[in-house]
């Protein structure tokens, strides 16, 4: 078993209260590391670290910070396999899951090092010809970074990557059910030689998350996490005032269309939700099929999903491991049960894995169909390989029901025709849509979500104004004496 320490300053170093957080490696339910759980004394000694290195980091020029972000990506890349392996043991996702993830987070820290030197403000042209105008985009200060447990490496490159391109230190804090990938991803941030204190991972639970957040020299939350968890740290940063971005749950919409390609559009609901065993915030949970196709649509669905292998996520054969841990797997349990005495008819799977080879927290891909768009299932977000699925009559029919959740992160729409996919995204209301493809992910488009999936975005340029605060800067250049008593315009 392998015991971690925190990375403080660029030093490792153990938690001085002793305590430690078991890792579960959910595909056997062997506890495989321990994670140290830090002190709130401890939390705010690595906030002011960080405060400190700002002084001098924000002053670091772009293309130093851009050549330490590119170091970092080649870094990754040259751990993409060892970085996968940690990932699939702390969350049991499937290697050619996790190895495509890692590659993915070396590719966002590079495109975010293209922009660490070009930070452009803009020069204003005013009424006033006598004012030369400009503004400048200034980092915000520590930045308090707090992940789940499904995807730490791209869900931190997600943040890490704008906040240190535009000037910024970091401290971090993993998810104590999946902290170890986020630690050994620390060495790769020492090797790549970030300057002391610029970026710091901190370990622990929600209540060191707690201690961090509220710490009075923390300037930004970004937080990656549950609805419920947002609403409570919404309230403990009010105190200080400072800006956050929320990246939260969602109950996604992927609405297929009676003139889609049904074989791709299967395919792509297959991916939607039993892909990562739907343990992702876009899962594509709501199945929505327009009525004169349900039947072929549910067929070919239930067909593939009976076929999906489960097993251990590290054979290359395996299409599904388990769920992550034990309260995912139990709240799973009881959503699937609540489902069935909701009166939701059952097409497939429906409970536990029982198999003597597999011991961990397996859950079979399940499949429910309903037309009562109002029951639990239907409702809320189940982070679980459990598909819903709700017939349409009609474009507007769909789009009533895709709107009528609390969240509003990702949609899917499967159609040949233009017209409709368009006038269709349009009217959803989510931060995302996609058009006959689903759970791709590219860096350079931004994602977040509209509702109570959050606000704030990620990825691609529009994360630089997360990060950032705008400066103007008005210089007067006539010689002309002014009033004092009256507004100059
Ligand atoms: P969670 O909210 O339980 O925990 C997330 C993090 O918050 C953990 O690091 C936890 O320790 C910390 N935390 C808990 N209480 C805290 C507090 N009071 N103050 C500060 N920090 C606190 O979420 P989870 O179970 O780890 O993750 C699952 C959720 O994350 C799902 O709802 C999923 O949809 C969402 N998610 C969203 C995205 C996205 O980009 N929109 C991506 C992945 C996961």
């Amino acid at each position: 078993m392998k015991t971690y320490k925190v990375f403080v300053d660029n030093e490792w170093k153990n938690g001085r209260t002793g305590e430690f957080i078991p890792s579960y490696n959910p595909c056997n339910q062997e506890i495989w590391a321990q994670i140290p759980l830090l002190s709130k004394e401890e939390i705010s000694e690595t906030v002011e670290v960080a405060h400190d290195a700002f002084r001098t980091w924000k002053e670091t020029n772009g293309l130093e910070r851009a050549r330490l972000l590119n170091r970092l990506a080649d870094l990754i890349e040259e751990n993409v396999e060892h970085l996968a392996r940690i990932e699939s043991s702390d969350n049991g996702k499937v290697l050619s899951e996790t190895r495509n993830q890692v590659l993915f987070t070396a590719r966002n820290y590079r495109y975010f090092a293209g922009y660490a030197d070009k930070l452009m403000g803009n020069l204003i042209p005013l009424d006033n010809q006598e004012l030369l105008d400009y503004t400048t985009l200034e980092p915000i200060g520590v930045v308090a970074i707090i992940t789940a447990w499904n995807s730490p490496l791209p869900l931190l490159a997600n943040k890490l990557a704008p906040a240190l391109a535009t000037g910024n230190t970091v401290v971090i804090k993993p998810s104590e059910y999946a902290s170890a990938s986020t630690l050994e991803f620390a060495h790769l941030i020492e090797e790549a030689g970030f300057p002391r204190g610029v970026v710091n991972v901190v370990t622990g639970n929600g209540a060191t998350g707690d201690a961090l957040v509220r710490h009075r020299l923390v300037g930004k939350v970004s937080f990656t996490g549950g609805t419920n968890t947002a609403r409570v740290i919404s309230k403990a940063v009010s105190d200080n005032l400072i800006p956050i971005s929320l990246e939260l749950g969602g109950k996604s919409p992927n609405i297929i269309f009676e003139d889609a390609d049904l074989e791709k559009a299967v395919v792509g609901a297959i991916a939607g939700i039993f892909g990562a065993a739907g343990q992702t915030c876009i899962a594509g949970s709501r199945l929505l099929v327009q009525r004169s196709v349900l039947e072929v649509v549910k067929d070919e669905l239930v067909a593939i999903t009976n076929s999906i292998k489960l097993g251990d996520p590290f054979e290359e054969s395996t299409q599904m491991g388990p769920v992550a841990n034990k309260n995912q797997f139990d709240k799973i349990l009881s959503m699937i049960n609540e489902a069935k005495q909701e009166g939701a008819e059952l097409l497939c799977g429906g409970s536990a894995l029982e198999n003597d080879n597999l011991k961990g927290y397996f859950i079979k891909p399940t499949i429910f169909y309903t037309e009562d768009p109002k029951i639990t299932i239907a409702c809320e977000e189940i982070f679980g390989p459990v598909l819903t699925i709700l017939p349409f009559d009609h474009v507007d029919h769909a789009i009533e029901l895709a709107n009528d959740s609390i969240y509003g992160l990702a949609a899917g729409i499967w159609t040949r025709d233009l017209q409709k996919a368009h006038k269709t995204a349009k009217q959803l209301e989510v931060g995302n849509v996609w058009v006959n493809t689903y759970r791709t992910s590219q860096v350079g488009t931004p994602f977040g979500g509209m509702k109570q999936s959050g606000f704030g975005r990620e990825r691609s340029w529009h994360t630089l104004h997360e990060y950032t605060q705008t400066k103007n800067v008005m210089i007067n250049l006539s010689d002309d004496k002014r009033n004092p008593f009256m507004m100059q315009i």
